[in-house]
């Protein structure tokens, strides 16, 4: 594709007209092809827009432009919401997405994204590629006629935006929040009222007041979409999304169309871009972070232990009762729920207590 930009002017236009007419019967000889791309992000928008457009980039890069591939950010080719039905059906070829997004199709989804009190992005990763999650998974969206792969993940989600304090359950109480997958369940079994808006429509109507708070994702997201403007209350930890998956979903029989080579290199673009983004997220939330604090006057408050007992506590009965769904949502709960106690323990007297040492040795 960048062989493009070196046929500038009217020579590089004749050639590439050429090449056109001559090269278009070759390349489908070749078996090389386009494919659509949706996503549930708005177009570009940092780290989970371009996280997107770079799956794309790098399957087409990767395979040499056999499977190029085409992205279309949220509404270009359907709404944010219809990206699953669009690969499901084959409308589109491929999306990139957050799973908890499709809970209306099975809640299992959303132990593929984030539970409450769920995996961090090390533990879901662990579960994923060696406790049995990804076969789980295949199993799950295979049902649908989709086969997904782990193509980014956000680390630790910030608690979220209110416009005011939250000094305890009560304020809950009659609250309005944009919240995603089970942690909206949550919040209504606090008393508060929940809606799962897209991305892109989180802004305005925390402006017109249709809600009075937000989650999205950590400062240098919640930076990009400006949300310190209309309210300072900025809250932590996020009890929701501890370490949010994001996913690739290919349509089933677009995968089952490539070879081995390719599938195998897909399967390492997204892989790849799920530890970039991790990354990437790592990197510039503790900076967008200082740039809320200390330019825009936004006030950084911890949930007491007393809020953050009781969602934890809703959490664990909201994410139980998925199990009741159905066998296949048992059977993820369980191995989700035995991986994390094993996990847990380990993150507990690794990555935990070497970060609190750390910082008790002096840093
Ligand atoms: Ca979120």
């Amino acid at each position: 594709m960048k062989r493009r930009s070196f046929l500038t002017g009217a020579a590089g236009a004749t050639l590439a007209a050429t090449a056109a007419s001559t090269l278009a019967t070759p390349a489908i000889a070749q078996g090389k092809r386009e494919l659509k791309m949706v996503t549930t992000w708005p177009k570009n928008f940092p780290g989970l827009g371009t996280g997107a457009q770079r799956v794309a980039d790098r399957i087409t890069l990767a395979t040499d432009g056999r499977i190029s591939v085409k992205l279309y950010a949220a509404g270009e080719l359907v709404p944010p919401f219809e990206s699953f039905d669009a690969v499901s059906s084959g409308t589109a070829d491929m999306y990139h997405g957050a799973e908890y997004y499709w809970q209306g199709k099975n809640k299992a989804f959303n132990f593929f994204t984030a539970v409450p009190l769920g995996f961090t992005a090390n533990e879901i990763n662990a579960w994923i590629m060696h406790g049995g999650g990804q076969e789980l998974w295949d199993e799950l969206s295979g049902n649908f006629g989709i086969k997904c792969l782990t193509a980014g993940n956000t680390g630790v989600q910030m608690g979220g935006w209110f416009n005011k304090e939250i000094n305890s359950l009560e304020d809950f109480k009659g609250l309005k929040m944009r919240m995603p997958g089970l942690g909206g369940e949550v919040l209504r079994r606090v008393g508060a009222t929940s809606v799962a808006l897209p991305g892109g429509e989180i802004f305005p109507a925390l402006q017109s007041g249709a809600i009075d708070a937000t989650e999205w994702v950590g400062p240098w997201n919640d930076l990009a979409f400006g949300f310190y403007k209309i309210t300072k209350f900025y809250y932590y930890p996020g009890y929701h999304e501890s370490g949010s998956t994001l996913a690739c979903g290919i349509n089933r029989k677009v995968w089952d169309s490539f070879s081995k080579s390719d599938q195998s290199l897909v399967q390492s673009s997204c892989w790849a871009e799920d530890d970039y983004m991790y990354a990437e997220y790592n990197a510039k939330n503790s900076d967008s972070l200082d740039v809320l604090v200390n330019q825009h006057g936004v006030k950084l408050k911890k949930f007491s232990d007393e809020v953050f007992n009781a969602l934890g506590k809703a959490s664990r009965e909201v994410v139980a009762e998925v199990a009741d769904a159905g066998p296949l949502e048992k059977k993820i709960f369980d191995s989700y729920t035995a991986f994390k106690k094993k996990a847990s323990a380990w993150t507990l007297l690794s990555d935990s207590a070497y970060t609190a040492a750390r910082e008790k040795a002096g840093g």
